[in-house]
């Protein structure tokens, strides 16, 4: 999936990143945006506080405040931009990287000052093109940090931040085994699209920024809609913008909608109201958040706990492996589901998924089983006429009886 929509006529769909993208044309980048103005890495903490950036990489922390608490551990730093894409709905740091790979450049830089060096943490298919781009920057002079590239392997916990540390450092690509605050270690991980963010701060200020999404939810987004629409594909828009208006930017859809799962796989469940605003103030009564902007349509006809069930059972096998909790409560939780989804009714089925959910949630060194837990929570909330169906044997989104 590498599509950008167009913004359709009179839509707050609003081309930022995505706008005329460069590609790998580094003189095309210079022509459009001209050189990373200098800043210190005080003033680089101030642009981003009063832009209100947040991380787009799913958990919406305050850049600013990572910035500084890394900052405050005056230990060298090492500083790594994150282009792991593992949630198999989401295509937009994989676009982003095509399209406008200079800009998640300049932001690395600006992050990364004092730093011995920094690190591009992105799909290894993207490494040609990347290498040739770098080499034609450290001609130019633009670097004054040296990057380097780790591949990022296409696995779901491959981009959470203990995960990318290690990867980072010659290990694993799994999440550590036990909290810990990376931050605190003088390890700074940003998402490549907040790193293009604030490139574009840095050249046109955090009143630009702030011009589009909500005074609460600041700027712009990639989403990736996805689903029975005419062009699947990335859109960007401001915080607020309508599912429905994501989705006529993505051709409008192909067949009627019962729901939408919004911010991945470890998202939630919501109506396919073509009216709701994608932000965090108006997904949050439905437990999700905009998250890294997966935008997942779900047609009449499909059964939103068989679609749930295939997601649990891809998510309990994305496992690193380390959490008791998450080794064993993840397959049965996905197996107790599947047994709903599919009919196979037993008394008290429904509670039993629940209270699985329920048990392996913060039970993790990551927040792999809670992502997982938040978006069963969900379904049971969002599908709950088919619940009750499936366990006299029908199923509402076929109309059918078996
Ligand atoms: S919670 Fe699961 S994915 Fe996360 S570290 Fe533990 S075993 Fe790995």
């Amino acid at each position: 999936m590498t599509s950008v929509a167009e913004a359709p006529p009179g839509s707050s769909v609003r081309l930022r990143l995505l706008a005329d993208p460069a590609g790998t044309r580094l003189d095309t980048h210079l022509t459009q945006h001209g050189r990373l103005p200098a800043a210190d890495p005080a003033q680089v903490i101030g642009m981003a506080r009063d832009a209100g950036l947040t991380g787009r990489g799913g958990a919406g922390f305050p850049l600013w405040r990572k910035l500084g608490a890394v900052t405050a551990t005056r230990r060298p730093a090492v500083v790594i931009a994150n282009g792991a894409e593992g949630e198999p709905a989401s295509g937009k740091d994989k676009v982003l990287l095509a399209y406008a790979p200079n800009l998640v450049l300049d932001g690395l830089q600006l992050v990364a000052t004092g730093a011995p060096d920094a690190v591009l943490y992105a799909p290894g298919a993207a490494h040609p093109a990347l290498a040739r781009l770098l080499d034609q920057r450290r001609s130019a002079g633009l670097d004054r940090v040296p990057v380097r590239l780790v591949a990022a392997p296409d696995a779901f916990v491959a981009g959470e931040e203990s995960a990318v540390a290690s990867a980072v450092a010659g290990g694993g690509a799994v999440p550590a085994d036990k909290l810990v605050r990376i931050t605190e270690a003088g390890t700074l991980v940003q998402n490549v699209e907040t790193l293009a963010h604030l490139a574009m701060i840095a050249r046109y200020g955090p009143g630009w920024f702030r011009a589009a999404g909500t005074y609460d939810e600041p700027g712009t987004f990639l989403a990736t809609v996805s689903g029975p629409v005419v062009s699947p594909g990335v859109v960007e828009a401001g915080y607020g913008v309508t599912l429905g208006e994501l989705i006529a930017a993505a051709g409008g859809v192909t067949r009627e909608l019962s729901a939408v799962l919004v911010g991945g796989y470890h998202g939630a469940w919501v109506p396919a109201d073509p009216r709701l605003p994608v932000s965090r103030a108006a997904l949050t009564p439905y437990g999700g958040s905009p998250g890294a902007g997966v935008i997942m349509a779900l047609p009449v006809g499909a059964c939103g706990l068989v679609e749930t069930a295939r997601i649990a059972g891809y998510l309990a096998e994305q496992s690193a492996g380390q959490c008791g909790p998450c080794v064993n409560g993840l397959p049965r939780l996905a197996s107790t589901l599947a047994d709903l989804a599919h009919r196979r009714a037993r008394p008290g089925l429904p509670a039993e998924v629940e209270r699985l959910a329920r048990l392996v949630t913060g039970r993790g060194a990551c927040r792999h089983p809670d992502g997982t837990a938040r978006l069963i929570h969900s379904a049971m909330r969002a599908f709950h006429a088919d619940v009750i169906a499936h366990l006299n044997g029908h199923c509402v989104a076929e109309g059918s009886h078996r």
